[in-house]
């Protein structure tokens, strides 16, 4: 089944042959393009998302993304190399819809594709995790952990969800108190820590060694659960 078209801009072969397989076998049509005069031509054949190489030999990543904006809102997912919260922020300030740092996993980057798509389109599919075990219907607003009801604070379900549909991404306590009230507010990253600890008793098996949501010594957390396939 045809999930979408998604067009690749990424000039290293090794990285979009992987990115292209991972993709078609969940079910999308992936065109590569390995420059940036390349993929805004193709641009015009119409595809459901971009993935768009922030390194290119002929343009930069960022004035492709500009280029593109001016006539398409298409959901545009950047990849860089560079990991700081500055390039993160000028990223989605150029209009990028989201931002995966090389090195990635290719089943990370899919989730994210897929998390991207879903969010765009208001979908209310679930997603799951660890072959079923823990799910999530983000338009609802409810999860399930081994087939039973996870009762979920609105903050703790937001929390679980940034984390859920970054897999592998670390967050800063920091970023994580932006997801729940919309902005940084230093002294509230400690109760960061009270959240976590609530949502890991409600899903995880054993809290201290959690399938789910892991702590990043000195940094903040991050979400290991693998993501099924649909
Ligand atoms: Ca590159």
């Amino acid at each position: 089944m045809n999930k979408g078209r998604i067009l690749v801009v990424e000039d290293e072969k090794k990285i979009s042959e992987i990115v292209k397989g991972y993709l078609e076998k969940e079910g999308f049509l992936v065109t590569v393009a390995q420059t940036g005069q390349k993929a805004i031509s193709t641009i015009k054949a119409g595809f459901d998302l971009i993935i768009l190489d922030l390194m290119l030999p002929d343009m930069d990543g960022e004035d492709i993304c500009q280029t593109i904006r001016k006539d398409s809102d298409i959901p545009i997912i950047m990849l860089t190399a560079k990991s700081g919260e500055e390039e993160r922020i000028k990223g989605l300030g150029i209009g990028a819809d989201d931002y995966v740092v090389k090195p990635f996993s290719p089943r990370e980057l899919v989730a994210r594709v897929k998390a991207l798509l879903r969010r765009l389109k208001g979908s209310n599919e679930t997603i799951s995790f660890n072959k079923g075990d823990l799910v999530m219907d983000p338009f609802r607003f409810e999860a399930r952990k081994n087939g039973s009801p996870v009762v979920l604070t609105p903050t703790e379900f937001k929390l679980l969800q940034c984390l859920a549909e970054h897999p592998g991404q670390i967050f800063s306590r920091l970023q994580l108190v932006n997801v729940i009230l919309g902005y940084d507010f230093e002294g509230y990253d400690r109760t960061i820590d009270a959240h976590i600890k609530n949502v890991r008793h409600k899903i995880e098996e054993d809290p201290k060694n959690p399938l789910y949501i892991k702590t990043v010594y000195g940094i903040g957390y991050k979400f290991i659960g693998q993501p099924d396939e649909d």
